[in-house]
């Protein structure tokens, strides 16, 4: 049997190629299965006509009818606006456009009746109604009165170009309801619908579109929601068991003697209980013959790198090689230098390999590799080019995965013979929904603790007004003897521009903090290696005062003199960019400063990330904010990779139901790992289809 939701959506009653190609643009809908899953945003009750003179400003909707004259243009190219008079038999009232001007100008004919639905705002005190929806009033329309609440649809420009508003779209998927009603099946056992109290899904989907009343709504919402979470996460724990199942993993059964030592003679401190905790789960993890796919977490400074470290001695031990990947040169280098600082005194090879690497150098590398005498490889993106292969790989650091995609990562898998034991670190947390989704089928090893004696950093915002103030604030630390970074932000808007920023800050600070007295040193990307490396080295060294930069140190860099982090243009960063920032100071015995600076103009959202900041230096706190506010489109990583295409579930709001349902999913393949058993055949049928539709819930690292 075939599947009608499977029907391409031009051959849906009033569709045709034309509107077909515009659908799949515009929302990627290609089917009517896609289609029936494109809901409303939000719901209006159309219910009722008022009259000009009822209107008041108790911020609900309007449904008016009446004329719409005196359309005027006011403003200059760059502020223009259109205002009209809308009236009917008891009064007048004033429309507003910002946007879409030309259509306006064209919209009106001065005698026509219009429908007119939106909500008053109050301006120089009367009504108004800015960007109101207009329709044209037809004869005997009243009799449509009544049908009550109408699911408004996310359009586009294009879309309405082809008739395909939200009224447009509305009137589609009612015809796409007439013809494929009957059809809809339910995805969820008896037992499910009963437990959860669910509507059943034919109700849901009908009503999602054209409920019978708000409360139905809910319901409707609700039941989607489950449901499209539940199949995620049934996706996403298959998919794990199978490759658990399916991958044999190297089995490191040995602790030897580079672990032992390390631990005996080289570890320049006593690990905390949380990376002890951390140690544990990943030997118990690469020990068990089963491919290790895990992802380590813990907040800035919470001590990462030791645990990776140790890791990578296991392999190294049981007589694999290793590397760990970074998404940036300058991240490599860091790790290069603080891995080769931690073994200094151990008997292992290790080596760098980045986009700078001289050829020699690489020829050199490549030939190490293959003998297996390089038992290290730490580097960039090189490391999964062509040319590079291993003699026998058997674990994968990648620090900050997020900006690799699932290809590149593939290509690493393809470097040893076996399939590798994978450590994914994060430089900040990650929210706690994305642990679950996005990287759902990761194990999850958290450091929850912090090396001892570590002071919470002081954090305080300052307008760009009160410079002075904190220049003060600035000689003073350095009177103490501390280091400052300053640090510019990268806007990528232009790449001159932002060099032309931090060098005017450079030039104030030096006009700041003159010479002798002081020493400033300046670090961006347009410097060469060699000069980067050297102003690093003079900061490092204490022989500098003040280091100005770009966010290129915002990785890795580790310097506990360095006590005080100014940050200009502070409200251009994403909270955790600052978070990550701040966290290079902090790392040594002194209280640590972190110092905001901004202009007194800031969006609402720039205010409350510097708020945040100043209230918490939790970086799981933090994430889970940065969530909330900015929505999870934004996340770094997650748009390119597609995976937070929910339908109408929101990863930044239904924390709960993500959570419950990743249970519930546990807890059903816990008893029935293949979806089995009779009362869960519907699950497993749905999980079929999706999987054959090529989600790509499935497949995610
Ligand atoms: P991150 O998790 O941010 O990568 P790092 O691994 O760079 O953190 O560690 C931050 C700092 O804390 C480093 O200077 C490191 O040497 C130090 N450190 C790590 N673990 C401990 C510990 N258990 N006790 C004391 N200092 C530690
Ligand atoms: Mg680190």
């Amino acid at each position: 049997m075939t599947d009608i939701f499977r029907t391409e959506i031009t051959y849906l009653k009033g569709v045709g190629p034309r509107r077909a190609e515009v659908l799949k643009k515009e929302l990627g809908v290609e089917t009517f299965d896609d289609f029936l899953n494109y809901y409303p945003f939000r719901y209006i009750d159309k219910s009722k006509f008022y009259k000009v003179k009822d209107v008041t400003n108790d911020s609900a909707y309007f449904q008016l009818r009446g004329k719409v004259t005196n359309l005027v243009s006011v403003g200059d190219k760059r502020t223009r606006y259109i205002t009209a008079i809308f009236s009917d038999d008891t009064g007048t009232i004033d429309l507003v456009w910002f946007r879409g001007l030309s259509w306006i100008k064209k919209r009106f004919t001065p005698d026509n009746v219009y429908t007119v639905f939106g909500k008053p705002s109050v301006y120089k005190n009367t009504f108004n109604f800015v960007h109101p929806e207009i329709e044209d009033y037809i004869e005997g329309e009243d009799e449509l009165v009544g049908q009550g609440l109408e699911g408004i649809y996310s359009s586009s420009e294009k879309l309405k170009n082809s008739g395909l508003g939200s009224k447009g779209i509305s009137k589609l998927i009612r015809n796409l309801l007439n013809q494929t009603g009957e059809s809809i099946r339910e995805t969820m056992p008896d037992y499910l619908t009963k437990h959860y109290k669910l509507l059943d899904r034919k109700q849901a989907l009908i009503n999602i579109h054209f409920p019978e009343n708000t409360r139905i709504i809910d319901s409707a919402i609700k039941r989607l929601k489950f449901e499209e979470l539940l199949f995620i996460q049934l996706q996403i724990l298959q998919n794990k068991q199978n490759l658990r199942e399916q991958i044999t993993g190297v089995r490191f059964g040995k602790v030897g003697d580079y672990l032992n030592d390390f631990y005996r003679d080289h570890l320049p401190f006593t690990l905390t209980n949380a990376q002890k905790k951390v140690v544990r789960e990943i030997r118990a993890d690469m020990g068990s013959g089963k491919q290790m796919n895990r992802l380590l977490q813990g907040d800035v400074g919470s001590g990462k790198t030791v645990v990776a470290l140790m890791s990578i001695l296991i392999a190294l031990d049981n007589g694999y090689q290793t590397c760990i990947m970074a998404p940036t040169e300058i991240l490599a280098n860091q790790h290069y230098h603080s891995i080769s600082q931690l073994l200094k005194e151990m008997n292992i090879t290790l080596d760098l390999l980045t986009g700078s690497t001289k050829k020699a150098h690489r020829r050199k590398i490549s030939e190490e590799l293959e003998n297996g005498s390089l038992q290290l490889l730490i580097g960039t993106h090189a490391l999964i080019e062509e040319s590079v292969s291993f003699k026998n790989l058997g674990f994968v650091i990648i620090d900050e995965q997020h900006r690799f995609g699932v290809a590149q990562r593939a290509r690493l898998w393809q470097k040893g013979r076996q399939v590798p034991h994978v450590l994914v670190m994060t430089a900040t947390p990650i929210p706690r929904t994305l642990a679950m989704t996005v990287y759902g089928n990761l194990d999850v090893s958290v450091i929850d603790e912090l090396p001892p004696g570590r002071k919470p950093i002081k954090t305080a915002h300052f307008f760009d007004s009160k410079r002075l103030k904190v220049t003060g604030f600035m000689r003073d630390q350095i009177k103490r003897g501390r280091q400052i970074y300053v640090v510019y932000p990268l806007i990528n808007e232009s790449e001159k521009l932002d060099l032309k920023n931090l060098m005017d800050g450079f030039e104030h600070i030096q006009r700041d903090f003159p010479l002798p007295e002081y020493q400033v040193s300046v670090l961006h990307g347009r410097m060469k290696t060699e000069d980067k490396d050297a102003e690093m080295k003079r900061f490092v060294d204490g022989k500098t005062d003040i280091m100005v930069s770009t966010t290129v140190i915002e990785v890795g860099v580790d310097i506990p003199n360095a006590s005080v982090m100014v940050i200009e243009n502070a409200e251009r960063f994403g909270l955790s960019q600052l978070h990550q920032l701040r966290g290079r100071v902090g790392r040594g015995a002194d209280q640590s400063y972190c110092v905001l600076m901004s202009g007194v103009k800031l969006s609402a959202e720039g205010r409350k990330r510097l708020e945040i900041m100043v209230r918490s230096n939790d970086g799981f706190e933090i994430a889970e904010a940065d969530l909330k506010l900015r929505g999870p489109g934004d996340i770094e990583g997650t748009q390119q990779s597609g995976l937070l295409d929910f339908k109408i579930a929101n990863l930044a709001k239904d924390g709960e139901l993500i959570a419950s349902t990743r249970q519930l999913a546990e807890h059903i393949l816990e008893k029935d790992p293949n979806l089995e058993k009779p009362e869960n055949t519907p699950l497993k049928q749905q999980v079929q289809l999706l999987q054959s539709e090529n989600r790509q819930w499935g497949r995610i690292s």
